[in-house]
């Protein structure tokens, strides 16, 4: 089938969004090893490091566009099991094997989750320690909207951190990463999931995205204070964090 990705306006994308996440969610896990030869681990390990997670109970985290978990898994983890984490994500098909890999690890009661809009978020102002979002800012149709409803849950004090595919910036590995975006991670989802539309519309999401410097004047915008990043792998990756203040 094919997803139109080059056409796409802002009232059309979140339902293309929801297609791909449907198709993959079974297979989201292996395919995120396959696909990033399994650098989204360190990157991940790496966001959870910079949060540092306080190991007392009490602090709230919410994990934004978390699909299966792997985020809000390391910092309740990280915390010695102490914080609380919600999960909040607009694919059911992503938080039920989400809501499966939390209850084998039997952390049912450390982890919440929540099927709802990044643009819309169903919680007070001041709710949250820390707002986390990995790999899923760069789907949602109005960016700027879900770091407003970010700053507006965020306690006075808390801490916002955004994990995104964003600009290489190294000669080689830019040709390099080109590659094998366009080229090869097509081609994997067409063997392996059996079709290579849902990967061409991902990689295709990654090169509209913002780069770093203008992310984090958007993450400002919002509110945000003292916005800085840090690049992983020369750029594919990069961690933006903010404060409320
Ligand atoms: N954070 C997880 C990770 O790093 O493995 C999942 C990332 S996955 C690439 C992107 C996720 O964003 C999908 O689960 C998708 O359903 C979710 N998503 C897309 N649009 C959204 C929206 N408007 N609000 C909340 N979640 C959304």
């Amino acid at each position: 089938g094919s997803f139109g990705y080059r056409d796409v306006g802002a009232g059309e994308k979140q339902p293309l969004v929801n297609a791909v996440f449907d198709k993959v969610a079974r297979r989201y896990d292996m395919m995120n090893d396959l696909m990033s030869g399994g650098l989204h681990r360190v990157w991940k390990d790496a966001m959870v490091t910079w949060l540092n997670p306080p190991r007392r109970p009490g602090y709230e985290v919410l994990d934004v566009a978390g699909g299966t978990g792997d985020i809000a898994f390391r910092i309740v983890d990280a915390s010695n099991r102490q914080a609380h984490a919600t999960v909040l994500d607009i694919n059911g098909e992503m938080l039920a094997v989400g809501r499966e890999r939390a209850a084998k690890r039997d952390l049912g009661d450390k982890v919440d989750f929540v099927e709802a809009n990044a643009e819309q978020l169903p919680f007070a102002d001041d709710s949250f320690d820390a707002y986390t979002i990995a790999f899923g800012i760069r789907n949602v149709p109005s960016i700027q909207r879900a770091l407003e409803e970010a700053f507006r849950v965020l306690k006075p004090g808390g801490r916002f951190l955004c994990l995104e595919f964003s600009e290489v910036d190294m000669p080689l590995l830019d040709r390099a990463y080109e590659f094998w975006s366009f080229r090869a991670i097509p081609r994997i989802g067409q063997a392996v999931a059996g079709d290579g539309e849902p990967y061409r519309y991902l990689v295709e999401s990654i090169r509209k995205f913002p780069n770093q410097r203008d992310f984090a004047a958007m993450i400002s915008a919002a509110g945000f204070g003292r916005v800085t990043w840090r690049d992983y792998t020369g750029g594919i990756a990069a961690l933006h964090s903010g404060w409320k203040l």
